[in-house]
């Protein structure tokens, strides 16, 4: 049964909506070191907003949690009042996940503790910290693991799902950089996963998503990370096919110091441009000698190359337009980029009517593809592009013609695309489907997952999310 938010402070009633009982969240508060937010309280709206403009509910709780106990005293409340319950780290997901409609929104956000120890090369972040809280610890050390580009991701979402970086390609992803968990689970209580306990559950939190618990802490190993070659290079627009034949060449190939993304948008013209955005995990000089071919092609008419530090490089995306607009993706693995393919993408962008048409292509290369297919949940390990199609625009509400140019993009490029797909770049279950969570964590997988999903969570207490259903609930 759904709350309705409204029923909290006692209003309207409909059929499949049941009000708390009379004092149960006052008796919830002085329980807190955090506290408690209703609609109508001074910081409600600010809290329950996520990344993504599109999303707008309305939790009828939001706990804000200081601590693991917070966080236990919320599931149990939940739990015993039969609320929907989301978790939220960074709010960045795109599905908004994050927080739902007339339930509980339980906010790790005031959670930012990061403890670094340096001779031990590992760093101990709470759940509602975000990248640029554990790159600035973590580079006061001079260390850094493999993590999300923009700093005000969460580390949560952003390592359950996988974990995509700069440092990807010598170091893996996120979750291959993680050492342990520690989680409160459905049933109230707190396990710690890590090699040597729990460690099935370990390996589910390695790309499982939130499908097993809240998790309180995340333990990494970190490694010397120093001042980084690294910026972008943007291309004149006529050179947009030989821009991304020289990509699709030239990159996989690189030593794994370099990483690059591409990126496909057009100018007003509707002429396609491509950027690539780099990052050379060494000394100027090579990293200049390595990047000669990709300046010498052009010229770029646009080169910010540099040597910056890579807490610098970790906020340079910081301010790309994307903040409180409303965004719609699609994504999948691409094994291939052919040229047929980049005449299709090429083709899409000239396409009237859309507002910000972005093609976005991530190399997988390197210590990513080095990891066993089976030692964690995440499995694109081939060499391989992930692709994503994307459109931003103003305002809250839905744009027709955006997401028809996105999912029509998508649509076109299916035959050049690989059927697996990265968990944290999908939409919401009722716009990808059930067969598509399948598809990102693979079959054989997602039968493993459905076990371990049915021995932590047999009631789906936490399934808002990329959502493994357990076996009591038809798996
Ligand atoms: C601007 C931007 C940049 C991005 N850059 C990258 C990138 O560089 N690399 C990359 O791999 N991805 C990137 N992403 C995608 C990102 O991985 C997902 O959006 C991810 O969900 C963000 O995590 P979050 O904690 O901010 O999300 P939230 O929206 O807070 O949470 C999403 C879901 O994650 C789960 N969750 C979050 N925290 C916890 C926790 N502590 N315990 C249990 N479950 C939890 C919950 O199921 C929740 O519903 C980016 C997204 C955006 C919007």
């Amino acid at each position: 049964m759904r709350y309705n938010p409204r029923m909290v402070k006692t209003k309207a009633r409909t059929a499949d909506t049941r009000p708390l009982p009379e004092g149960a969240v006052e008796k919830l508060r002085p329980a807190l070191r955090g506290h408690v937010l209703q609609p109508g309280d001074d910081t409600y709206d600010t809290i329950r907003q996520v990344w993504n403009a599109m999303i707008d509910r309305r939790p009828a709780l939001i706990v804000r949690c200081a601590g693991v106990s917070d966080v236990m005293r919320a599931v149990a409340f939940a739990r015993e009042h039969d609320m929907l319950a989301s978790v939220r780290g960074g709010g960045h997901n795109v599905a908004g996940n994050a927080v739902c409609d007339g339930g509980m929104m339980i906010d790790l956000s005031l959670m930012r503790g990061v403890q670094v120890d340096p001779s031990a090369h590992t760093a101990r972040a709470q759940g509602g910290v975000t990248w640029g809280d554990l790159d600035t610890e973590c580079q006061a050390h001079g260390l850094a693991t493999t993590g999300g580009v923009v700093s005000t991701t969460g580390i949560g979402g952003l390592t359950l799902g996988g974990g995509i970086g700069w440092l990807m390609r010598s170091h893996g992803l996120t979750c291959d950089n993680l050492l342990a968990v520690d989680m409160v689970t459905a049933d109230g209580g707190s396990v710690r996963a890590n090699a040597q306990h729990n460690r099935e559950l370990f390996w589910g939190v390695r790309g499982g998503g939130g499908n097993f618990g809240v998790v309180t802490t995340f333990e990494y190993r970190v490694h010397h990370v120093g001042p980084v070659y690294a910026g972008s290079l943007v291309y004149p627009a006529g050179k947009a096919e030989q821009a991304m034949q020289l990509y699709r060449d030239f990159i996989p190939s690189a030593p794994d110091e370099l990483d690059c993304e591409l990126i496909l948008t057009s100018d007003q013209r509707r002429r396609p441009v491509v950027r690539l955005m780099l990052c050379y995990l060494g000394p100027k000089e090579r990293g200049a000698k390595l990047i000669k071919p990709l300046r010498a092609f052009g010229p770029p008419v646009s080169d910010d190359v540099r040597t910056i530090s890579y807490g610098t490089l970790q906020h340079m995306l910081d301010d790309l337009p994307g903040v409180r607009r409303s965004h719609y993706y699609k994504s999948n693995f691409m094994e291939k980029m052919t040229d047929a393919a980049i005449d299709v993408m090429l083709g899409r962008m000239a396409e009237p009517g859309v507002t910000t048409p972005l093609i976005n292509f991530e190399c997988f290369a390197g210590a990513v593809t080095k990891v066993r297919e089976d030692e964690t949940v995440f499995s694109h390990r081939k060499p391989s592009f992930n692709f994503t199609v994307e459109s931003s625009w103003d305002g809250a509400r839905g744009s027709d013609a955006d997401i028809a140019w996105v999912r029509g993009t998508w649509e076109a490029m299916k035959p050049f695309l690989a059927s697996g797909v990265y968990v944290n770049y999908m939409t919401d279950d009722k716009d990808e489907g059930q067969e598509r969570v399948k598809a990102a964590f693979g079959a054989a997988k997602y039968e493993r997952l459905v076990a371990l999903k049915t021995q932590y969570d047999p009631t789906n207490f936490f399934r808002l999310n990329q959502n493994i259903k357990p076996r009591t609930q038809g798996a």
